[in-house]
């Protein structure tokens, strides 16, 4: 049989991080080590793939900025492209790894499997989660079933993807869930078990292309304020005032919307700046709400987090949508 070509390509994160010592899961930092030392370990790997590497950057993933995204995006859709290769997988930090996956979900044009992993412990601790969450990711990678199924996220067994599955624990290794809507499957030993799929359009099915956009362009400013009691307009008037394009509200409740920020909503509106209504509660959707709301054109976000809804409307206002009609039907739709 012969073997598939699988791309990885790393971008840093805890998975390449090292602590002082064994017991050491909390303030590691990203070293020297590369990705090339969790490979060395993995059993059977070199029987069953053809790998090529590429690093695409060496980063703590809390600090991802949308200019890596764009690149990342562009690697990553120049070896899908290609036909001698089978599927993609990328090592990530796991503080932004929902958000870069969904980027990358919207984006990429292809319904070859594209499989982010990470570790939530260092490479150097006791029960380093790494390595298996990389067996795993290859796995995953090579199974014909995680073809067209957009981009999918492997940790602690788990297949998730990229729309719904966001990060819960700060520390603990069964950290990714998909918290509205559950996970797609399980990888467990030579197994890839999928149970569910997201109805929600991706990769072929959105507007968005790498295409779009040439190497190294920026992305307007895009900020997320979340509400709080006492709050008032005066941080959505700061964001306005340092040039933001578009604010992601993560309101109270149903995005409730304190009544003292709705003026502050009001004036950002009318300045061209889109305003996306969103929950910081965890699960259920934003929509509906009070006339007052939408009549300050704020944007419901579904069931979209904050960050993820910052994604969308980031590559939504890249590409020129403007129109607050036009952006309610693609919050409701992606
Ligand atoms: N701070 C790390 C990162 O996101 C956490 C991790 O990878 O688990 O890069």
């Amino acid at each position: 049989m012969s073997k598939k070509k699988v791309v990885l390509m790393s971008t840093g994160g805890t998975i390449v991080s090292s602590g002082e010592s064994a017991t050491q899961t909390t303030g590691y930092r990203l070293g020297e080590l590369s990705i090339n030392a969790l490979l060395d370990q993995l059993p059977d790997l070199k029987d069953r793939i053809e790998l090529e590497q590429e690093a695409v950057s060496h980063i703590d993933s809390s600090s991802m900025t949308s200019e890596i995204w764009l690149k990342l995006a562009r690697h990553v859709q120049t070896a899908v492209d290609r036909d001698d290769v089978d599927a993609v997988v990328i090592t990530h930090g796991t503080d932004t790894m929902e958000e870069t996956a969904y980027f990358l979900h919207l984006i990429l044009k292809t319904e070859k499997p594209v499989v982010f992993t990470g570790a939530m412990r260092p490479a150097t601790a006791l029960s380093a989660d790494g390595i298996l969450n990389l067996y795993n990711a290859f796995q995953v990678a090579l199974d014909n079933q995680s073809k067209g199924l957009g981009v999918l996220m492997v940790l602690n067994n788990t297949i998730g993807s990229a729309r719904f599955s966001t990060k819960t624990n700060t520390t603990n290794v069964a950290t990714f869930s998909g918290l509205n809507t559950g996970d797609l499957g399980s990888v467990i030993d030579n197994a890839v078990m999928y149970f569910n799929h997201s109805t929600r359009p991706h990769t072929m099915a959105t507007p968005f292309s790498v295409h779009d956009f040439d190497a190294n362009e920026s992305f307007p400013r895009v900020d997320i304020l979340l509400s709080h009691a006492d709050d008032d307009a005066r941080l959505v008037d700061a964001c306005v005032a340092i040039g933001a394009k578009g604010i992601v509200f993560a309101g109270l409740g149903n995005g409730c919307v304190p009544e003292k920020v709705l003026p502050g909503i009001e004036r950002a509106s009318k300045a061209g700046v889109r305003v996306i209504r969103s929950s910081r509660v965890f699960t259920g959707p934003v929509f509906n709400g009070l006339s007052e709301w939408k009549e300050a054109g704020m944007i419901d976000a579904w069931n979209l987090s904050a960050a993820k809804a910052r994604v969308l409307l980031l590559l939504a206002l890249k590409k020129g949508i403007t129109d607050i009609d036009t952006l309610r039907e693609m919050f409701e739709r992606y």
